[in-house]
């Protein structure tokens, strides 16, 4: 069996970027490869119970008919556990050349996925790379081929970490390019309170919070978002551990804010029983296995009458110009997770005066930085 390859990333700079209209044969095999790379973070990044200067990532590439598709699942050791060590032996069990072409993307997921449980990050680097591969073999952006217009994007926001007073005050002015800022909250009442007060000391700009699981009692939780909502508080982003659900429902019967579910939303499962449970959830690809799963938590949302945002996690403009084609479809953007980065490996997705800006490039809309 002619499983995935690794590869360095040498190579993968080395394809060129299709330009569109060469005549193609329709045939071959699809190959797939991955890379380890592992991301340097600007700042030291602090969210409730873990701080971070390096963030493990996956890169994978399957090349058609001589177009290769780019992909990227983030391995941020606090979300899910995986690792380069784990998700390397998994992306090598991938054959693709029992499929005759990419288009057949249905079958070729629903195949990934069950070749093991878990592994959202790295099979959500496949789908990736299928979705840019089919965008670059059409010459279409991807966005554009799920029918969305690009110009409904919303702003994202910039997130700032847990820090103290200074820094929390520095990070805050630098964000002026950012029309709406994130915190991270989810410590004790005076540090969240002082993250807040800080900010408000600098801009007035609407805030979004998450608590990362951060608050464990409902009563607590409650008076914290009423807190926030007196302070041009947008949303409060899982306030309570993920499992709790009993007491979420009742905080958000009474939340004057809407509340979106991070952590206790995975895949494409879980959406029903959060209903009445959250206002909202937030999509995160490495969660729940990239676009094609994505775009069904998107309708179940619809159906149940639930809002939606799209996340990333530290990453570079691979993953967050892919997360980003689903951009005109949502309620709120965070996708500033290439930001974070000091060494991308892409050039996408741009955030114009703080606005989530598509390109038309081909696919997912990335070039290939030479690294
Ligand atoms: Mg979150």
């Amino acid at each position: 069996m002619a499983g995935a390859t690794a590869g360095s990333f040498g190579a993968i700079t080395a394809c060129t970027p299709h330009k569109g209209g060469r005549r193609r044969t329709g045939k071959g095999r699809m190959e797939l490869s991955f890379t380890p790379i592992n991301l340097n973070m600007v700042h030291t990044f602090t969210i409730s119970g873990f701080s971070r200067d390096v963030t493990p990532s996956i890169l994978v590439r399957i090349t058609y008919d001589g177009v290769t598709g780019y992909g990227e699942g983030g391995l941020p050791p606090y979300m899910i556990g995986q690792t380069h060590d784990t998700v390397q032996p998994f992306l090598s069990k991938i054959d693709l050349a029992q499929f005759d072409n990419p288009f057949q993307i249905e079958d070729i997921l629903s195949y990934v996925d069950a070749i093991e449980e878990g592994f959202t990050c790295a099979k959500s680097a496949v789908d990736i790379a299928l979705h840019d591969l089919i965008g670059r073999l059409l010459d279409i952006p991807v966005w554009q081929l799920f029918g969305y217009t690009a110009e409904k994007s919303p702003d994202t926001c910039f997130t700032i970490g847990i820090d103290t007073e200074e820094v929390v005050r520095a990070k805050t002015q630098e964000a002026t390019p950012y029309n709406i800022l994130k915190v991270k909250l989810g410590t004790d009442e005076a540090t969240d309170k002082m993250i807040v007060e800080t900010v408000r000391s600098v801009t007035d700009k609407p805030l979004l919070v998450d608590a990362n699981q951060g608050w464990s009692d409902k009563h607590y939780a409650l008076e914290m978002i009423q807190w926030l909502s007196e302070r041009n508080v947008l949303m409060v982003e899982q306030p309570m551990p993920k499992g709790i659900l009993d007491d979420m429902a009742w905080v958000t019967e009474h939340s004057p804010l809407p509340t979106y579910a991070d952590e206790s939303c995975q895949r494409l499962t879980d959406v029903p029983r959060l209903h009445g449970v959250f206002h909202g959830v937030n999509i995160k690809l490495l969660k729940c296995t990239g676009l094609n799963e994505a775009r069904k938590i998107i309708a179940a949302t619809e159906a149940l009458g639930m809002k939606v945002m799209i996340g990333c996690t530290s990453e570079t403009s691979c993953s967050v110009s892919a997360a980003a084609q689903l951009a005109p479809r949502m309620d709120f953007a965070d996708l500033d997770g290439n930001l974070l980065i000091a060494n991308d490996y892409f050039d996408g997705m741009k955030i114009v005066n703080g606005k989530i800006t598509l390109n038309n490039r081909p696919g997912i809309g990335i070039i290939p930085l030479s690294r």
